[in-house]
């Protein structure tokens, strides 16, 4: 039996996360109550340090490294937000940090990842096996493997943003938060569960990539191939042991959004409330717009979960008319 994380866990990474990690606002809109005709509440981790949520669960993990663990370092494989969340935290604690990414990764997340301290290691994803090589050099250089999402630390710092979320707000009636592996929204289940009990969680994926959707009906967890999508920070294949087993416990339902609606918001944020968010972190309120779910007189938390996109590419996208 797995053993699951708790909400005492998710409180105990509050207090290591406490004047490290931002308190990142928590934001309204006239024109989004009026559209939903509801009290809409956003929790804005796309102002978090390093741009996502990550850094909360990268953090919380890396803080509790032994000091033999901390000597030798870190390895995690990611070309997004959790490699730059790695690098940033073990820059902070002072752990050496190499992070796996694919030759062809954005160059501009290679340099991010660097910028913070960590030390790239490239590999051919056409050719070469990256859980071969991460065992490979684990093994080499004694290090500690912080996976993005299936891990009960990870999870407990993750559950942090919603946790202020509510004590800024009180109790909700709703909540809509993005779904990747799961980090995130297993988190988030901790903390409703523990302060808003009655409040219905639903986790959002992109419609491409509705494995956890389908996890969920078919009690089991699924595998799908790699999703097409703008979300790129939902493009997981499966969610993880830990992450099922509260989700499914926890979570109300798991609903999708297109990639059109990702950009829809991406330009209403940016146009409303002055907000870059990247498609990823757009799926909550897509899911709000879109999904059909009762909303109107109801409190609804939206988490905006991250806001690092390529600038040119996020003009390119809310640039576009009747985006297909
Ligand atoms: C990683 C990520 C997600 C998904 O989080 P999981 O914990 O994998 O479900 C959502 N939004 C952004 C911006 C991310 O970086």
């Amino acid at each position: 039996m797995l053993q699951l994380p708790t909400y005492d866990d998710v409180s105990a990474a509050a207090r290591r996360l406490h004047g490290l990690a931002h308190r990142t606002p928590v934001l309204r809109s006239a024109t989004a109550d009026r559209l939903l005709k509801a009290q809409v509440f956003f929790k804005c981790e796309n102002l978090q340090r390093m741009g996502a949520f990550k850094f909360r669960g990268a953090f919380n993990a890396l803080s509790q490294f032994t000091s033999e663990q901390r000597k030798a370092g870190v390895i995690t494989f990611s070309s997004g937000n959790h490699a730059q969340a790695i690098a940033l935290a073990a820059r902070l604690l002072g752990i050496p940090a190499t992070i796996l990414m694919p030759l062809d990764a954005p160059q501009a997340k290679m340099e991010a990842t660097r910028g913070y301290g960590g030390e790239v290691i490239t590999f051919d994803r056409y050719t070469q096996d990256r859980e071969a090589l991460a065992r490979q050099l684990l093994s080499d250089r004694g290090l500690t493997l912080i996976p993005p999402y299936d891990h009960p630390h990870v999870i407990a710092g993750q559950g942090t943003a919603a946790m202020e979320l509510l004590e800024d707000t009180g109790p909700l009636d709703v909540m809509f938060v993005p779904l990747g592996g799961g980090g995130l929204l297993s988190g988030s289940a901790l903390a409703v569960r523990a302060l808003a009990p009655q409040c219905k969680l639903y986790g959002v994926e992109p419609e491409a990539g509705d494995d956890g959707q389908q996890s969920l009906r078919k009690g089991e967890i699924v595998h799908i191939p790699t999703p097409s999508t703008l979300a790129d920070g939902a493009q997981t294949q499966h969610l993880g042991e830990y992450t099922f087993g509260v989700i499914r416990r926890d979570v109300q339902d798991i609903v999708t959004a297109t990639d059109a609606q990702l950009v829809d918001a991406m330009r209403f944020f940016a146009e409303r409330m002055k907000l870059v968010v990247e498609p990823t972190g757009c799926l909550g309120f897509a899911a709000a717009c879109h999904a059909g779910l009762p909303l109107e007189g109801k409190r609804v938390g939206v988490m905006l979960s991250g806001g690092n996109v390529d600038l040119a590419r996020f003009a390119q996208l809310i640039g576009s008319q009747g985006w297909a």
